[in-house]
């Protein structure tokens, strides 16, 4: 089937982390963007030498689906010193437009999962997936009580991305843990971040805590490769069979 490529009007920007942008878009050819949560959409330019180049961004935006699709196109990107769409997005006054095209994907919650527990695993932009996923997993602890662990990594309490909506999230949902794994500096006392679940360390460490088994869990893994990689094997020598866990790799297309 062809590829449809469809433009993006930018609407708003704002800084989630010193590095990283939340670009809310509205697709502009008057057409829903159908997707599921978890899944990515491609954006599509060209290099200064005119060779096509396209770069891949998971959806953040949090929209209950049971309405049918929504309007808004929200992505988080990371700004890398360099980087080809960086330079494309930085550059994009508001109003402006970009080249689309899907949604791709298949890191989505599956409906048929009779799990008892997921664990949630980002680090970086690989968080936004599962802000996606907030409608659904409210959803799923009320109808079938699944426990939620969502573990987010990053260096320093600036970098947590989404960090002030998924601490709110947590408090208002007794069955959804949200802890941050926090590798180089751990919040102050009285901030924000500042709280009992916050953990000093890399994801892969935390995760032992909560002593994952193949009885209860499904585990999604999503952001840098290398920390995909280490959870996979930690939990794979856990002993979770490997269709219990789901993983996305935030691998360069260069
Ligand atoms: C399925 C999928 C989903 C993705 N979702 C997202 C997303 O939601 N948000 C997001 O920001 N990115 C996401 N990525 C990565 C994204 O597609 C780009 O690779 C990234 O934005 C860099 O593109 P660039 O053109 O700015 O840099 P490039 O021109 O590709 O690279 C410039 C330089 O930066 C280095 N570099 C590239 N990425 C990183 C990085 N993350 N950290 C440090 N150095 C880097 C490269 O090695 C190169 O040296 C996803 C990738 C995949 C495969």
């Amino acid at each position: 089937m062809a590829i449809v490529h469809f433009p993006l009007k930018l609407v708003s920007r704002r800084m989630v982390a010193p590095t990283v942008a939340h670009l809310s878009f509205l697709r502009d050819d008057g057409l829903p963007l159908d997707y599921i949560p978890g899944q990515f959409i491609q954006v599509h330019f060209a290099y200064a030498d005119g060779t096509p180049a396209k770069r891949s961004y998971s959806l953040a935006t949090i929209h209950d689906h049971a309405l049918g699709p929504g309007e808004a196109v929200e992505i988080a990107v990371s700004y890398v010193t360099g980087g080809a769409a960086t330079a494309l997005f930085e550059g994009l006054p508001e109003g402006g437009q970009v080249t689309a095209s899907g949604p791709y994907g298949r890191f989505c919650l599956m409906p048929n999962d009779a799990n008892r527990r997921y664990l949630l695993i980002g680090t970086g932009t690989g968080i936004t997936p599962y802000r996606a996923m907030l409608p659904q997993l409210a959803q799923l602890m009320e109808t079938r009580a699944v426990e939620i662990v969502l573990l987010q990594g990053a260096r320093n309490p600036d970098e947590l991305l989404y960090g002030d909506e998924f601490r709110a999230f947590a408090d208002a949902h007794p069955g959804f843990r949200y802890l941050p794994c926090l590798s180089r500096e751990l919040p102050p006392e009285g901030s924000l971040h500042a709280h009992a679940d916050v953990r000093h360390g890399y994801v892969q460490n935390a995760l032992a805590e909560f002593e994952p088994n193949a009885e209860s869990d499904i585990a999604y893994l999503c952001g840098n490769p290398n920390m995909v990689d280490a959870c996979f094997e930690a939990l794979k020598d856990a002993g979770l069979p490997v269709p219990q866990i789901r993983r996305e790799k935030y691998v360069s297309n260069k």
